[in-house]
């Protein structure tokens, strides 16, 4: 990887502290950089004196901060925050010569850590190669596991101590726990110091650039019964106004900025968003948001974005049908998003990105085909670049989806192929690869097997990619698929991991989705999916 500059690193005398920790990001630095969690967990670790955490991306052997090789460090943790990123973490691990089979690793080799999202939804299927997961918000575990391992003669010799801490997962200790995150997210630690790339070539130049990332809301209530961050990160907390305010203030004083960038599971669901948007704007400061929610938007709010600097607005009706909006619990109508994306014209936005899945239930073509028609409506007055992203839905543990079938390959193309004729309309389609949709639902929904069945062909082949070793495999990862759909309710996961959602509100929720029917937002209404009364 080309040196890049960057402001704000932590360095520290690395042989004088107490702990190491090789803080990881399976992808290019210009992805992890943009990736909030990154920031707040090499803040948070280094924010004790006798830590020091350094970071590792796929393209580096060194620690950006010492040039030291991760088998140096006591503990090599990983943010994982998709599924498909796995197959980097073993490379990582394994060109650094540390044995990726947990039970091969001896005395003196790291510890490895992994949490974030993909970890929250199922750690089951890295439990061969993972030593200690972290079930839950990083704010609540990491004080309490960094506590515990400095506190320990050597971790490796005492690992299983750490599964007395609610929140962690250890397969060798084979303990249930559950998820644990914060309550009040203003009294939580936020990283108001952020490493900024300054120099930069074409592949490390960040995705958000030089902004600093600012995250106004954690989890959403709008259930959406697809979506696993609604489902993971409940229940929905917001930051007050004037915390954000305060984190801007410091922001601007610990950086030379000029762009924020709000993130959240649902940023602007915050109900203070407008306000948001209006405070960054008067701190002279430019801002975007990568997603927008259409039934939040106003006239107001996309003037201030796209005052703020943003290019693209992007949307997620999902489908092109109300109807099958209504089966997911996202039923905006048709003619919410026309009038969003009129006024996206009046403000002159020059982009607009809208994404949809393909294999929702009870899909029919005719529905794929409301994806045609609404595009075409949203032509007739939107004038900028039209981007569509179409993916195969991908139905994720925990959520109501975990019941439904991964699209089959060949109504996925013949799905996928009745988009076609809007190509040549000026509008830019891409297509989700259903290969490697089918891929991250396994991982999604999957148990130890199927890694551990990779496992001999990752250590003694070559790590090149997931195709190569699924063909290797000979495994037809389709039936494979179907076969964890079927057996979902004797997975292993829901006795180990409590999520915190009950298994009968997810099948309540699934009865709901067949018959359409709707279920109010929380914390407005409580759907008493288990979370806050548990
Ligand atoms: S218990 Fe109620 S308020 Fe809490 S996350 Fe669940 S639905 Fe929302």
């Amino acid at each position: 990887m080309k040196i890049v500059k960057e402001d704000n690193v932590i360095k520290k005398n690395i042989g004088k502290v107490d702990l190491k920790i090789a803080l990881c990001y399976p992808n290019q630095y210009r992805i992890g950089m943009s990736c909030l969690a990154l920031h707040y967990i090499y803040n948070l670790f280094n924010s004790y004196e006798n830590v020091a955490c350094e970071r590792f991306f796929l393209e580096n052997n060194f620690s950006l901060e010492s040039q030291l090789s991760l088998s140096k460090f006591d503990i090599v943790a990983f943010t994982l925050q998709f599924e498909l990123d796995y197959i980097n973490m073993f490379k990582i691990l394994s060109s650094s010569k540390i044995p990726i089979d947990r039970k091969k690793r001896g005395i003196n080799h790291p510890i490895i850590i992994a949490g974030g999202p993909c970890i929250i939804e199922n750690p089951l299927p890295l439990s061969n190669f993972v030593d200690i997961f972290f079930i839950g918000e990083a704010e609540v575990l990491a004080p309490k596991f960094i506590e515990k391992a400095l506190s320990l003669k050597n971790i490796r010799h005492d690992l299983l101590d750490f599964s007395s801490i609610t929140g962690l997962y250890l397969p060798e200790a084979k303990n249930k726990t559950k998820r644990v995150w914060v309550e009040n997210i203003d009294d939580a630690f936020y990283p108001t110091i952020q490493v900024l790339t300054r120099m930069y070539d074409k592949s490390t130049k960040p995705i958000f650039s030089n902004s600093f990332l600012l995250e106004v809301s954690r989890g959403c209530g709008r259930g959406c019964r697809f979506c696993l961050s609604g489902y993971v990160y409940r229940p929905p907390r917001y930051r007050s106004i004037r915390k954000i305010e305060r984190i801007i203030d410091e922001a601007i004083e610990n950086h030379k900025i000029s762009k924020i960038t709000l993130v959240g599971t649902s940023a602007s669901d915050h109900p203070k968003f407008k306000e948001i948007c209006e405070l960054v704007l008067s701190k002279n400061l430019l801002f975007s948001t990568p997603s927008l929610r259409v039934d939040v938007l106003d006239e107001s709010i996309i003037s201030s974005l796209f005052k703020g600097g943003q290019k693209t607005a992007t949307i997620a009706p999902e489908s092109g049908s109300e109807f099958l909006r209504a089966l997911i619990n996202k039923p905006i109508p048709d003619s919410l998003i026309l009038n969003v994306t009129r006024m996206f014209q009046r403000n002159n936005v020059p982009s607009l990105k809208m994404y949809f899945m393909i294999g929702l239930p009870n899909e029919s073509i005719k529905d794929i085909e409301t994806i045609n028609i609404i595009s075409s409506k949203i032509l007739e007055s939107f004038k900028g670049l039209l981007k569509l992203s179409i993916n195969p839905l991908i139905p994720k543990p925990y959520t109501p989806m975990q019941w439904i079938p991964y699209i089959a390959r060949k109504e996925y193309t013949e799905k996928v192929q009745s988009i076609k004729p809007l190509k040549g309309k000026g509008i830019d389609i891409s297509i989700g690869s259903w290969f490697m949709g089918c891929l991250e639902h396994i991982l999604s929904l999957g148990t130890p097997e199927f890694l551990n069945m990779l496992a001999d062909l990752l250590i003694v082949n070559d790590l090149t990619n997931w195709r190569s070793l699924i063909r290797r495999l000979k495994l037809n990862i389709y039936d494979y698929s179907r076969m964890l759909t079927a057996n979902v309710d004797e997975n292993p996961l829901f006795n180990i991991i409590d999520n915190g959602v009950s298994i009968s509100f997810l099948k309540a929720e699934y009865d709901k989705m067949m018959s359409a029917l709707f279920t109010q937002p929380c914390p407005n209404t409580c759907s008493f999916c288990g979370v806050c009364n548990q």
